[in-house]
């Protein structure tokens, strides 16, 4: 496995890759990579034959109020875990080879209605970040398929729409969310946790898993199902950014009638945000 960090050196690697024929398939992170990140390799490396991971804290994406200076950054150990996963190549490229200009005269890429609401109406902004970073990782990459988590579910819909609505010719595939024994989804914020707020944080996945019970046994007052879990959130310690129960596609508010629906949540522990999400079909 090789790791190149410029775009020089990504597209010379990428044209010898496609004059071979190869498939290539790409998968985003910003590193300090788990079991999650790795699903996500393995899945790329069963539908291409060159999986190509990028790492980089992308600037863009995180509120100056957030943790991007705290970010935790492990290239070392991501190689090797990358490597065995079975990656071809890492791209792991500087701001200034992703933003020459600087964040403030770069183009952006602006994903209406499903960047709305939820981590959207939280973190302004950040969707663009995301939209547009991935839009050029598409760009500088032209990989055939592209693996996301459904770990981030709102980005996963931000992602599938800004494809499809820029005619990007790539097949946009999300992958199950990985997690801990005691269902907390894997993150590479849990490692900000204290061992006390670790205790706590399975409580989000068990919210989620309480109130989809509720829904399946017939439940659809959702604004109180909704504060009822943010109670549940608050009582075991958490501070609860949003619970929200959605309409799976649209994201928007979930009616009675709708029978996809996924529930969202944030929620802090000190100062690390967490986020879930869980679907159901009823
Ligand atoms: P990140 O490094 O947090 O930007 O995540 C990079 C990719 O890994 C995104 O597509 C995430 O949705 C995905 N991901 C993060 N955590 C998990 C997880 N626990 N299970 C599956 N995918 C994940």
């Amino acid at each position: 496995m090789r790791t190149v960090h410029t775009l020089k050196e990504l597209r010379a690697m990428l044209r010898s890759y496609r004059q071979q024929g190869k498939r290539i398939g790409l998968v985003p992170t910003m590193g300090h990579l788990h079991e999650g990140h790795i699903s996500l390799v393995r899945k790329a490396r069963e539908a291409a034959d060159i999986v190509v991971t990028t790492i980089f804290v992308n600037p863009m994406q995180f509120g100056i109020t957030e943790d991007l200076d705290t970010y935790p950054r492990t290239l070392q150990e991501d190689q090797d875990r990358l490597d065995a996963a079975g990656s071809t190549l890492v791209f792991a490229p500087s701001n200034e080879e992703i933003y020459p200009q600087g964040l403030a005269r770069q183009t952006r890429v602006v994903v209406p209605e499903v960047s709305e609401g939820h981590c959207g109406a939280s973190r302004p902004g950040h969707f663009e970040g995301v939209a547009t970073v991935v839009t050029m990782l598409f760009n500088m990459v032209q990989p055939d398929i592209a693996v996301f988590g459904e770990k981030d579910y709102q980005q996963l819909a931000v992602i599938r729409k800004l494809t499809r609505d820029l005619m990007i010719p790539v097949e946009v595939i999300g992958s199950p969310t990985v997690r801990e024994d005691d269902g907390l989804a894997k993150s590479s914020r849990n490692s900000f946790l204290t061992e006390e707020q670790r205790a706590i944080a399975p409580v989000i996945y068990r919210t989620l898993k309480n109130t989809a019970e509720q829904i399946r046994k017939g439940r659809n007052d959702f604004v109180t199902l909704e504060k009822e879990a943010n109670e549940a959130l608050s009582e075991a310690g958490l501070r609860p950014d949003y619970f929200n129960i959605a309409n799976s596609l649209t994201l928007k508010p979930a009616s009675a009638e709708d029978t996809e629906l996924t529930l969202l949540v944030a929620a802090f522990l000190g100062t690390t945000r967490l986020i879930d999400n869980l679907s159901i079909s009823r």
